[in-house]
């Protein structure tokens, strides 16, 4: 009886299973299944405890150098949160008005923005995906909004856009602000932080969650135009002034700074994607031609929801939605080729 309206009303996110009744192969949430960097891990062993006692750096001055460096762009024009997920939280009061035209974005897309457009009561335009799931950019580009998140791979379809079609696409729209969300872009390759230079309506956003093995850790960064950054800190600010912890500091700059090690992993993740891919094609499932760590796989025969809780009950974990469009299918995270295995013998006795 004390919560608010919104509290009572508001449908939050639900994230990916966490099951603990027994030892799962886990390739639910897209994790990377490689450990974090040694330089990283080196990072956390070094780091000297006793400045846990003092507030950390509230502008993460040497993470963002640490970042800029890896993207080759400056300090200024970087951002860092508590997981990209807070980064795109800060984008809507940033960005959007509650009595604007609205954040633009796709139905199947990733299912935090309208959670996120719902908290800061910010109007939404919900542009369908089309027949092969990919996105209708003329649709997108014809919707009166106030700006768009495109998720690039998208999830959970896992399709790319083209950088040469994400430059038109923001060209086209100088007076719209474009949120490019690119949890999954190191396994593509297509990365928009580059624009970021010509485009002050460009804002790339990316994790350390994915590519970098450090979920754990919750580290995600912004980057685009000073201004752009300048309006999420006025966001962190009015929220919580600390929000990326010394230790994320410190494991985030030695991660990103060790190229060698990120560029041998992701090398290892997308040639597990392309074998698991032709795998489960030959055995007669759907897969869509991803870009990312995971597989949009289509279940024809039994629907997504069998086919997650035949994969549960031998022990590997998957995702799955009872909506519209994807209730035939599963996201499923490429894992090492151990695990994928397994999900292969699982699915064999599924056909
Ligand atoms: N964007 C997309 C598309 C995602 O799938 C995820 C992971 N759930 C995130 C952002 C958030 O990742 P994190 O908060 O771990 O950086």
């Amino acid at each position: 009886m004390f919560y608010s309206k919104l509290a009572s009303e508001i449908s939050p996110y639900t994230a990916g299973e966490q099951l603990n009744d027994k030892k799962y192969v886990k390739l639910n949430t897209n994790e990377n299944p490689y450990p974090p960097s040694p330089k990283a891990i080196e990072a956390l062993k070094n780091y000297d405890a006793e400045t846990l006692r003092l507030y950390p750096d509230p502008s993460c001055r040497k993470l963002r150098e640490a970042i800029a460096q890896a993207e080759g762009v400056t300090a200024e024009e970087v951002f860092c949160g508590n997981g990209s997920d807070e980064v795109l939280a800060l984008c809507f009061p940033a960005f959007f008005d509650p009595d604007g035209a609205g954040a633009c974005f796709a139905d199947i897309t990733y299912s935090f923005y309208p959670v996120f457009a719902d908290f800061f009561r910010i109007p939404t335009k919900i542009v369908p995906v089309k027949e092969d799931y990919s996105f209708d950019m003329q649709a997108l580009r014809k919707t009166n909004c106030q700006g768009y998140f495109l998720t690039n791979p998208n999830a959970p379809t896992s399709l790319g856009l083209p950088l040469d079609e994400v430059e038109s696409f923001v060209k086209d729209n100088p007076d719209k602000i474009v949120i490019m969300d690119e949890a999954y872009m190191d396994f593509y390759g297509q990365s928009a932080v580059p624009l970021t230079k010509r485009y002050a309506n460009l804002l790339v956003v990316k994790t350390f969650s994915k590519s970098y093995s450090l979920a754990g850790m919750r580290l995600g960064y912004a980057v685009g135009e000073q201004k752009l950054i300048d309006a999420l800190f006025r966001m962190k600010d009015c929220f919580n002034s600390y929000p990326v912890d010394g230790l994320a500091q410190a494991v985030g700059a030695a991660s990103i700074l060790d190229r060698a090690y990120f560029a041998e992993r992701i090398e290892m993740v997308v040639k597990e994607r392309e074998r698991l891919k032709r795998e489960i094609s030959l055995l007669g499932f759907d897969v869509l031609d991803s870009k990312s760590n995971f597989l949009f796989v289509q279940f024809a025969k039994t629907g997504g929801e069998y086919a997650y809780r035949f994969l549960r009950e031998r022990g590997v974990l998957v995702r799955f939605w009872n909506k519209p469009r994807l209730s035939d299918r599963c996201r499923i995270t490429v894992g090492t080729r151990e695990q994928n295995e397994i999900l292969l013998e699982a699915l064999r006795e599924l056909v």
